[in-house]
């Protein structure tokens, strides 16, 4: 019989770095099942099957461009004058055949018609008896300005992957395709729950030492981002009993998010909280600046398994984490090919001071240099409770666990940060 105390199996506990933290993650979740959703609610999710072409691109040979269609030979020696047979607009099917010294006048992505076998473009031609004849400038080429049927995409392709995150193009080629409903990877449900005697909710006013509760907005603009919208049952007091009716209520969510109370402080109950609620810690502690207490785990319901995260009460920890760990888990679960944002390279324009051991996440400003590359000003911070510096950056850039002093100059990696209106 162990007869080690909570806090010491606590500390039994790794501390993983970043890496083996977010496969660790990676490797708890899985896609959850998928659903039936109609086009215009599939914006921001992931697509559940392939998407294979049912029809060539283009779908008939047309013209790239508004001018003259024409048998090449015609034009060979220009000036040439044609007769004009006919005016075809996009989507109108052609009627004449072009003869031998006859040419019809057509527009942007129309049909070619029968006979030609090249455009020349409008600008390198005059019209003649009031449209009824044209005068070509230019030589023609068999095939010029013409899109062959099938040269972008022949039918049978492979349009989007299962797991393509649907957005403009994606939902363009869906559309093209007819698919007026279609099979997504289901949105998780997520509790977020914020801990701490201090917090206060937002409509009352804060007295002596209480502040205003501020996670759970944070997290709500992040998941609304995502397309969740999160449970919010309130604020839990850092008291067991507290604790455990409001965990009982969010093990119905796939996913619980709590903020605060994880780390080692003699009111930090969270751990021990979930403990109780059947939930198997994965981790407690994280090698990462800001963000290191950060509790990963699972409880295995009767119905699901619910997938929960001990995010730190730091309003920066707490965003930073998330960023890291839990919404690549939460796209895993909505299906997403890709649910790790790839890190862009920058050059560092001030020099960070620090010591190793963790990997930071540091708020900057990146932009665009005259050489058409990313570089990254970091932002003066106060510390893991800094908003209005996180309010000001477009990037976190990242400094590895085993970097010192970071020179100007230096390439550094960088998450973006993706919110509309903060590039
Ligand atoms: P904790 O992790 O509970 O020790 O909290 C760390 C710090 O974050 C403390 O200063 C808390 O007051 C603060 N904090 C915790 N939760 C929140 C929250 N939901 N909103 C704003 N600040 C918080
Ligand atoms: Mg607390």
């Amino acid at each position: 019989m162990s007869t080690a105390s909570p806090r010491d199996r606590r500390l039994d506990l790794r501390m993983l770095g970043v890496d083996e933290a977010l496969q660790a993650v990676l490797a708890a979740v899985a896609p959850l099942p998928s659903e039936e959703i109609a086009l215009e609610d599939s914006p921001g999710r992931c697509l559940a099957d392939a998407m294979v072409s049912s029809l060539d691109a283009p779908p008939f040979d047309r013209t790239a461009m508004d001018g003259y269609a024409l048998r090449a030979a015609d034009a060979a020696a220009p000036p040439a004058e044609l007769e004009v047979v006919e005016t075809i607009a996009a989507g109108r099917d052609p009627r004449a055949t072009i003869g031998p010294g006859q040419a019809a006048k057509i527009m942007t992505g129309a049909a070619i018609p029968r006979g030609a076998d090249a455009i020349v473009m409008v600008e390198r031609t005059e019209p003649l008896d009031g449209g009824r004849r044209v005068r070509i400038l230019d030589r023609a080429e068999p095939g010029q300005h013409i899109r062959r049927r099938g040269e972008d995409l022949a039918g049978g392709s492979l349009l989007l992957p299962a797991g393509a995150f649907v957005g403009a193009p994606e939902i363009a080629l869906l559309a093209s395709e007819g698919r007026s409903r279609l099979r997504v990877g289901s949105l998780p449900s997520v509790t977020v729950i914020s801990t701490g005697d201090e917090l206060v909710p937002v409509g009352e006013t804060p007295t002596g030492s209480c502040i205003r509760e501020t996670n759970s907005w944070s997290l709500l603009a992040l998941l609304r981002r995502m397309g969740i919208d999160p449970v919010r049952p309130g604020i839990a007091k850092d008291d067991p009993a507290a604790l455990d009716a409001l965990i009982a209520r969010a093990l119905g969510s796939d996913v619980l998010l709590l903020t605060g109370g994880v780390s080692m402080g003699d009111f930090d109950l969270v751990g021990a909280a979930l403990g109780r609620a059947g939930c198997r810690p994965i981790f407690e502690r994280v090698a990462i600046q800001p963000g290191k207490p950060l509790f990963f785990g699972l409880v295995e319901g009767r119905a699901r398994r619910v997938v929960v995260f001990g995010l730190p009460g730091n309003p920066i920890s707490s965003i930073v984490d998330f960023l890291v760990f839990a919404r690549p888990a939460l796209r895993l679960m909505m299906g997403a090919l890709q649910p790790v944002d790839p890190a862009v390279s920058v050059e560092l324009l001030d020099p960070i001071r620090r010591r190793p051991g963790r990997r930071a996440y540091l708020p900057a400003r990146v932009a665009v240099t005259g050489a058409g590359r990313l570089a990254a000003r970091p932002l003066p911070s106060m510390g893991s409770a800094d908003l209005v510096a996180l309010s000001r950056a477009n990037a976190l850039v990242i400094v590895h666990e085993t970097a010192g002093d970071v020179a100007a100059g230096a390439e550094l990696p960088a998450l973006l940060l993706d919110d509309p209106f903060r590039r």
